[in-house]
C-alpha cells in the first residue's frame, strides 16, 4: 500500500484478503491459539518465529488495524493499546526508568500531563516542562545527562497550542533521544510528524480516528528511524540483553525499524495488559475507513465556526489555529495545510457566569467531555471539569471562566452556527 495515497491507506490498509476470504477484517474473537506440538509454541515464546499465542500480547485483528495505522504515518512497527493513556504510558515507559528523565511540552493533555507528572514521577521518572513557544535555548536548558526521551502533541488538546516539530526534533536529536509525538488531534490525514523529523508517534483512537463515540484505544507507531545502537548507553532496555527473553537484544535482533515496538509487545504489553479488544479494534477500523473524508468536514466546519465567532460581539477570544490571524496560524499552516483538526475554543463576554448561561442555551451541541467525535459536543470546563477550581486556580491551570471548547461534529456548519448565535444572544 506503500504508494498509495493517505485516502487510499485509510480505506484499504493493513488488510489483503487472499481469494474467498472475508471482505471485511475478520474479528479473531479468541485468546488463545492451537499448536500442534510444544515446539512450535516454544519457537513463539523465544521470539524466534512470528505468531499468535495469547491475546494479552498479540491478536490478529488488532495487528490488522496496527498495521493500518502503521501505513497511514509511514511508520515501520505499530501496536495498538486499550486507551491512548496506555499508549503515552508505554511509549516513553519503554525506554525510560526509574532514574531517568523526559523533556515534555506543558501543554498537553490533562490525563498525560498527570501520567506523568505524578504517576510516573512516583516510579521514579523525572519530567520538565517546557513552553511549547520556548526558544532554542530555554529547550536546550530543559536536558540533563539523564534525559531519554522528548515529548509533545501536534495539536494540544485542549490549549491548541501547535507543536513546531522539527525544533524539537532537532533539540532531541542533538542529544542523542528520540522525539515523541501525540498526533491524535491532527490525525495522519493532516499531519505525519515522521516527515518532520518525529520517531515516535501515539494516538488516542478514542477521538477522530474512532471518531463515533464507540470505543476507548490508542495506537503506538515506530518511525524505524532511530538508531538505537547508536546510544547503547543512554538505551540498556533495548541494546543488552533482556534476561526475561532469553537474553535477547532487541534492537540486534529486530533492528532499526521492529525493535521498538517488539520490546513494548514482549516487555510491557506481557507485564501490564493493556490490550485492546479485537471488537473495539473492529469498530476502530470502520472509523478509519471514512477518517479521510470526516477529517475534511471536522476541519472545514471549524474554520466556519471560528470564522462567525471571531466576529461576533459577545464572543472577546477564538484560540483556532486554522484561522487567519491565530497565534498558531503559520505553524500551522507549516505542518498541516490541509486543516487543523475540529476543535475550537473560545472566550464568552462576561466571563464564568455568561459562559454557563451560554452553555444552557445550546440546543444542537450536547455537553460532554469528549472532543472530536461525529456529533458536536461543548465543554465549559469551570463549570464542569475544573468546577471546583476558583478564578484563581483556573487561570494558574490555563483554563479561564470563560473559556468555552467547541468540537465540531460533522452537522451542517449553518445550523451549527445558528445554534450558537442563539446561545451567545440569550445570555
Ligand atoms: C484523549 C487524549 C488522550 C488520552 O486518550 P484516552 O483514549 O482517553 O486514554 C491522550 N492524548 C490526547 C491528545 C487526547 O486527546
Amino acid at each position: 500500500m506503500s504508494n498509495y495515497k493517505i485516502e487510499t491507506k485509510c480505506v484499504q490498509g493493513g488488510y489483503t484478503p487472499g481469494n474467498g476470504e472475508p471482505r471485511q477484517i475478520p474479528i479473531v474473537q479468541s485468546t488463545t491459539f492451537h499448536y500442534d506440538t510444544s515446539e512450535d509454541m516454544a519457537k513463539l515464546f523465544d521470539l524466534e518465529a512470528s505468531g499468535y499465542f495469547y491475546s494479552r500480547l498479540q491478536n490478529p485483528t488488532c495487528d490488522t488495524v496496527a498495521a493500518k495505522i502503521c501505513e497511514l504515518e509511514g511508520g515501520s512497527a505499530a501496536m495498538l493499546t486499550s486507551s491512548g493513556q496506555a499508549a503515552n504510558f508505554y511509549a516513553v515507559f519503554n525506554i525510560a526508568n526509574c532514574g531517568d528523565h523526559v523533556v515534555s511540552s506543558s501543554t498537553i493533555y490533562g490525563g498525560t500531563f498527570n501520567l506523568f507528572a505524578v504517576t510516573m514521577k512516583k516510579m521514579g521518572i523525572d519530567f520538565t516542562f517546557v513552553s511549547p513557544d520556548c526558544t532554542a535555548e530555554e529547550l536546550e536548558a530543559a536536558f540533563k545527562p539523564n534525559t531519554k526521551a522528548v515529548f509533545g502533541e501536534t495539536i494540544a488538546n485542549p490549549a491548541l497550542t501547535v507543536l513546531d516539530i522539527e525544533k524539537f526534533a532537532k533539540a532531541a536529536h542533538a542529544h542523542g533521544v528520540p522525539l515523541i509525538i501525540d498526533n491524535t488531534f491532527a490525525t495522519p490525514v493532516n499531519c505525519r510528524p515522521f516527515e518532520w523529523g518525529a520517531d515516535i508517534v501515539t494516538h488516542s483512537t478514542t477521538k477522530y480516528m474512532d471518531g463515533h463515540g464507540a470505543a476507548v484505544g490508542g495506537c503506538i507507531v515506530d518511525s524505524g528511524k532511530f538508531d538505537w545502537m547508536a546510544q547503547k548507553e543512554k538505551f540498556p532496555g533495548l541494546c543488552t540483553p533482556d534476561d526475561s527473553y532469553h537474553g535477547i537484544v532487541y534492537a540486534e535482533k529486530f533492528g532499526l525499524g521492529g525493535a521498538f515496538i517488539t520490546k513494548a509487545t514482549a516487555q510491557l504489553m506481557r507485564d501490564f495488559g493493556s490490550t485492546p479488544a479485537p471488537q473495539s479494534a473492529f469498530l476502530l477500523n470502520l472509523g478509519l475507513e471514512s477518517l479521510h473524508v470526516r477529517m475534511e468536514r471536522h476541519c472545514a466546519n471549524g474554520l466556519a465556526v471560528a470564522t462567525f465567532l471571531k466576529s461576533h460581539p459577545n464572543v472577546t477570544w477564538v484560540t483556532y489555529a486554522g484561522l487567519e490571524g491565530d497565534k498558531y496560524y503559520d505553524l500551522a499552516q507549516k505542518y498541516m495545510p490541509k486543516g487543523t483538526c475540529g476543535v475550537v475554543s473560545f472566550g464568552v463576554k462576561g466571563g464564568r457566569a455568561a459562559a454557563e448561561k451560554f452553555m444552557k442555551h445550546l440546543k444542537l451541541a450536547a455537553i460532554e467531555t469528549h472532543v472530536a467525535d461525529a456529533r458536536t459536543c461543548c465543554l465549559h470546563p469551570a463549570s464542569a471539569t475544573h468546577r471546583q477550581m476558583n478564578d484563581e486556580e483556573l487561570l494558574a491551570a490555563g483554563v479561564s471562566g470563560d473559556l468555552v471548547r467547541y468540537s465540531c461534529g460533522l452537522e451542517n456548519a449553518e445550523d451549527l452556527i445558528a445554534d450558537l448565535k442563539q446561545a451567545l444572544e440569550s445570555i
